[in-house]
């Protein structure tokens, strides 16, 4: 099947209230025009470099969202366009946000990363590290982000019972500090889990996005 039918089919199959991040690592910006053309616009890359090369040559009204590891020494590069950050882990990543958001007149949406999967290699924060930068006074001053929901990433592993179970968490996270730290705005709203394995488990979990590649645009080939 072509680009087109794939994101056309997969967004059938997929929940009205929940976002398809369509991660176009590796893949051509002719291959993401593809998606464009049928009317998708949100777009996810995992590399800082490769997502300046794309967003310089693709249409304008595209949403890039930065769904890799960040790091602060190049945030200054995307925060003109970017419009979310899923990956966000430590207060200092989010402060130099802050700082390039004011310097470009806006204001960034960040999701913060936590850490849900038994790998040890995953980035990510715990749970109570993400309770320590609610409760922080520098959080509190940073007024040119704005934190809109928890991303994670389960386990790679065909057992289905631990990654509902690292979903179900990240989700117990979520609401736990919604009623915390959010209860008289409702700006804090997504749960960025799912990929092209998961995907379905992570909707029956209450992902509200989904970040998804392969499905929409095939195997990727590393060169
Ligand atoms: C590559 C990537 C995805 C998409 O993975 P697929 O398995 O191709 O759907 C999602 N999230 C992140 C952070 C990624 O790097």
């Amino acid at each position: 099947m072509s680009i087109q039918e794939n994101i056309k089919h997969f967004k059938r199959k997929i929940p009205d209230y929940v976002t398809l991040v369509a991660v176009s690592k590796t893949k051509s910006p002719d291959e993401i025009l593809e998606a464009y053309y049928v009317g998708h616009k949100v777009f996810g890359e995992n590399k800082v470099q490769e997502l300046l090369q794309k967003q310089e040559v693709l249409p304008k009204d595209i949403e890039w969202h930065m769904v890799g590891h960040l790091q602060s020494n190049k945030v200054k590069y995307i925060a003109p366009f970017i419009r979310l950050i899923h990956s966000v882990d430590s207060l200092k990543l989010l402060s130099v946000i802050n700082k390039e958001a004011i310097k470009n007149n806006r204001i960034i949406d960040c999701l913060l990363q936590i850490h849900i999967a038994r790998e040890e290699t995953k980035f990510g924060l715990s749970s109570a590290e993400l309770n320590n930068i609610f409760e922080s006074r520098e959080y509190d001053e940073l007024k040119n982000i704005r934190i809109t929901g928890l991303m994670g990433m389960a386990t790679f592993t065909s057992d289905e019972d631990l990654i509902r179970s690292e979903f179900r968490y990240l989700a117990g996270i979520f609401k736990e500090i919604k009623s915390k730290f959010f209860l008289q705005n409702d700006e804090f709203k997504e749960i960025s889990m799912g990929m092209s394995a998961d995907y379905q488990i992570a909707i029956e979990e209450g992902s509200t996005m989904l970040r998804v590649g392969t499905i929409i645009f095939g195997e990727r080939e590393y060169h």
